[in-house]
């Protein structure tokens, strides 16, 4: 048995231990899983709305209690965990209640000529089990909004929070009072191996968000295994800042982009292009307003905190290195650059002339980091930015809006924000996800629920004596009549009356010809 120490990223003190038994019953959470989908995909979806609607009511009267566990686990500041965490997941449970009973209806689906007299359609129905596995960053977020997708569309869950902030017992609670049916969602607490075991061991679907490292294993055990899974992984989004903008407010989108949650999320501004023409004034307004910024450096936070700490140790020791070696190689420290007094506290840092042979440059650096470089021309600035393993977001900023678009267009990533940061993520109608390294699959909106569905196709035909025309016995009068049919349909001189007469001829030889 191995113990788990969950620490608080202010003062270094054991929050609570969670033991991990290492006889830890997987056969039987699986086993409760699968029973418990029974009853999940029998529960209509009214009822699993209603739960929602249950939750959603439950974390607006324990806001602030929810808060104060992800803050004590995470070290980000209070406005942090309330826009991102409390109110982003309280929209995401709106979007469900409002949307999901039309995004899983069944879909009446148009049937071609060729299938003349039938009825097509589609129908959502749960795939199962769905395993999610969550990174410690958004803690409460990456775990609530995946498993409401899974539960809506009628699964059961099994969820294996982060080792490092699993805000232990306060999911199970807010499901138990909530009206969730009892073992639909299991929380397994745990590290890698436990997570490895959960994915070993076939659920129906895996839902992962964390490191590439972690997904290229994740996806190689499910190979085995041919497990369904989306891949939700790092990123190292662009801002591209043409000569149009108005500075002031281009430089506060860049620095809540790139300082939000202090850096440590997977849709932070990583790297700013800005144009040569307007460079040094803006590199000046960054300056001026990063000093601007309250830190939680011997401070209390009463909401009024804009850069709080960083979760994790071995992350401050990756920006550090990124920095020294990103120092080495030219670029510049214009402020921050430091851990504080060796805390959690890593000032906000911004690093200008960064260049392709650095560390920063390409790797994810997840940290409170404002790093900028200069373009100078439309086509260079989008090779630049598509130079990269990553492909999650980014953002254009513009005016003239025909270049933002043209440009977005051209971005190898799965979402683009035009004059704004990290916005489409503020929109749970918008699928998300990335490309590349960032991985694959789309959660969220209309396509996140279908994820989560099996997507059952359906034909609905009459009884009658009737016989295909492509069935058996095959002639040579109806391999001459389906030539024609097929002329008919797709040459150049297609007709629908020829194709329709064409189509009754080829069923009269059908229904003399029987077996
Ligand atoms: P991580 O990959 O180390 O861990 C994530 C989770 O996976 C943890 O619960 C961990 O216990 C588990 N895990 C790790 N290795 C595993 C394995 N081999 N098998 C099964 N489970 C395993 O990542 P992290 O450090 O917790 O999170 C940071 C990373 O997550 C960053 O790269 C960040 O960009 C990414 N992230 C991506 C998104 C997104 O939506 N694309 C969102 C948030 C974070």
């Amino acid at each position: 048995m191995s113990v788990l120490k969950i620490k608080n990223p202010a003062n270094n003190n054991t929050l609570y231990e969670i033991e991990i038994k290492q006889s830890l019953n997987i056969d039987e959470i699986y086993k409760k899983a699968h029973n418990t989908f029974e009853i999940t995909k029998e529960n209509p979806l009214e009822k699993r709305i209603e739960a929602l609607a249950n939750l959603q009511e439950y974390i607006l009267i324990n806001k602030e209690k929810i808060i104060d566990r992800i803050v004590a686990e995470t070290g980000k500041s209070k406005t942090d965990a309330l826009t991102s965490e409390i109110l982003s997941v309280l929209d995401a449970i709106d979007y469900y209640k409002k949307n999901s009973v039309a995004i899983l209806a069944d879909q009446n689906v148009k049937t071609p000529l060729l299938l003349m007299g039938k009825k097509s359609k589609i129908y959502y129905e749960p795939l199962g089990t769905i395993l999610i596995i969550s990174p410690w960053n958004y803690p409460f977020y990456q775990a609530i909004v995946p498993i409401i997708s899974a539960y809506v569309t009628g699964n059961t869950v099994i969820y294996k929070p982060s080792e490092l902030t699993p805000l232990k017992c306060l999911l199970e609670e807010a499901f138990e009072q909530t009206g969730f049916i009892k073992d639909s969602i299991q929380i397994v607490y745990g590290d890698k191996e436990t997570g490895s075991k959960l994915v070993e061991a076939k659920p129906d679907k895996i839902f992962f968000t964390g490191s590439v490292r972690a997904g290229k294993e994740i996806m190689q055990i499910a190979a085995k295994n041919l497990t369904p899974l989306d891949l939700e992984l790092g990123g190292k989004d662009v801002m591209i800042v043409f000569d149009d903008v108005n500075i002031e407010r281009t430089v506060n989108g860049a620095l809540w982009g790139s300082l939000t949650n202090s850096g440590q999320s997977c849709t932070s501004v990583e790297k700013i292009f800005v144009h040569e023409e307007i460079y040094s004034r803006f590199v000046t307004k960054l300056e001026e307003k990063i000093n601007k910024l309250t830190s939680i450096e011997n401070n209390q936070d009463n909401g009024d905190i804009d850069i709080g700490l960083m979760t994790a140790e071995f992350q401050i020791k990756k920006i550090e290195e990124q920095i020294e070696d990103a120092l080495a190689k030219g670029a510049k420290i214009i402020c921050g650059g430091f851990r504080k007094n060796n805390s959690m506290y890593f000032s906000p840092t911004l690093i200008v002339n960064i260049k392709p042979e650095m560390l920063i440059y390409h790797e994810e650096t997840f940290g409170p980091i404002v790093a900028v470089a200069k373009f100078d021309n439309e086509s260079q600035v989008i090779n630049l930015a598509n130079d990269s393993e990553y492909g999650l977001s980014a953002s254009v900023w513009s005016k003239d809006l025909v270049r933002a678009d043209r440009v977005a267009r051209k971005l190898r990533v799965g979402n683009v924000s035009i004059n704004n940061v990290m916005i489409t993520e503020g929109n749970t109608a918008l699928p998300f996800g990335g490309i590349k390294s960032s991985g694959f699959g789309r959660y969220k909106g209309e396509h996140g629920l279908h994820s989560f569905s099996n997507i059952k196709s359906i034909v609905i035909d009459t009884q009658s004596s009737k016989v295909e025309a492509n069935w058996y016995p095959y002639s040579t009068k109806k391999y001459s009549m389906f030539l024609k049919v097929i002329d008919s349909l797709f040459s150049n001189k297609s007709s629908l009356i020829k194709t329709a007469i064409n189509g009754l001829k080829l069923e009269k030889i059908s229904d003399k010809e029987k077996i």
